[in-house]
């Protein structure tokens, strides 16, 4: 039976700027999203057995209709003429409810991989608009590239001007419920005064517009995030920032080894921490 062996790459935020809290409870944001090279990987296989199947055995993430991948099949083959059966194993690599879209990573690539696989064709804007109504991160991972992303994440303007990073990702594992984070978030409407630039010469550039709103939330009540943003900073990382929601921080160097050793250091401390490139 057909089946696809797809990577699913985690993503940070150089900027996420709230801009107003819409009446239907979301709110409008502009962000700057990046792919970095941190990946699940899914496999992807068509059987003869009617139904999806979606098998993880990661703590805190649910096997089957509960994993955002299975909707995203769910939603693929009741477009499909033809009903065969899916399954899909997902491998675990991205921190889960991290602020790094690991979910809403596979479900984009779920998507891409099954409207290949079922040959349906669909062409990438419909897909984004399927992926939008299972996560507001989704339509990012399908458009592919580093990008602009308003609206609640599903307007999406390619960035073509970035540099290439070394990307150093720091998750002290505390629990942080983004819906929490949003509820908590007292608006200042300040950030959407700014203009960010669409052009990044160098990686000096990309620090220069490094900016959260919801560090606001996250680092008064658990100042760890703070602590390791002010390590990172002190080991050599030209910029760092908390990612999403949180609690991950990521850290921007223009230089393999001091990445590499910064990471290393960071897991000595017993965070998990990974030195991975930008994609
Ligand atoms: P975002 O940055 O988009 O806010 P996140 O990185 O903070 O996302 P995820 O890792 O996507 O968070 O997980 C959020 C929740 O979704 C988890 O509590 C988890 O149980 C659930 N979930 C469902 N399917 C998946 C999946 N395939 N991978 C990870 N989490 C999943």
């Amino acid at each position: 039976m057909k089946k696809l062996t797809l990577k699913a790459p985690a993503k940070v935020n150089y900027r996420l700027d709230v801009l107003r809290r819409r009446p239907d409870g979301y709110h409008d944001l502009r962000m700057i999203m990046q792919r970095i090279d941190l990946c699940d990987v899914i496999e992807i296989c068509l059987s003869d057995k009617p139904g999806i199947r979606v098998v993880c055995g990661r703590n805190g993430v649910p096997d089957g209709p509960g994993n955002i991948a299975w909707r995203a099949a769910d939603a693929l083959l009741a477009l499909s003429a033809d009903k065969p059966g899916i399954d899909i194993a997902i491998t675990k690599r991205i921190p889960v409810a991290a602020g790094l879209g690991g979910g809403s990573s596979d479900a984009a690539t779920v998507l891409m991989g099954v409207n290949e696989l079922l040959g349906l064709d669909l062409p990438e804007s419909r897909l984004r608009e399927i992926g939008v109504a299972l996560g507001a991160d989704v339509p990012f991972f399908i458009f592919g590239r580093t990008a602009l992303a308003e609206g609640i994440g599903e307007e999406l303007t390619a960035i073509d001007q970035v540099p290439a990073a070394w990307i150093v990702v720091v998750n002290p594992n505390v629990p942080v419920s983004t819906a929490w984070v949003y509820q908590n978030l007292q608006l200042t409407g300040e950030a959407a005064r700014v203009t960010i630039p669409r052009f990044f010469e160098n990686v000096a550039d990309v620090c220069a517009i490094l900016s959260n709103d919801l560090e606001s939330v996250t680092i008064p009540r658990y100042p760890v995030i703070g602590e390791i943003k002010r390590e990172l900073l002190v080991a050599g990382a030209l910029g760092s920032l908390m990612s999403g929601s949180g609690p991950t921080v990521f850290a921007l160097f223009d230089d393999e080894g001091a990445a590499v050793r910064t990471a290393e250091a960071m897991r000595a401390r017993g965070w998990f921490a990974e030195a991975v490139r930008t994609i």
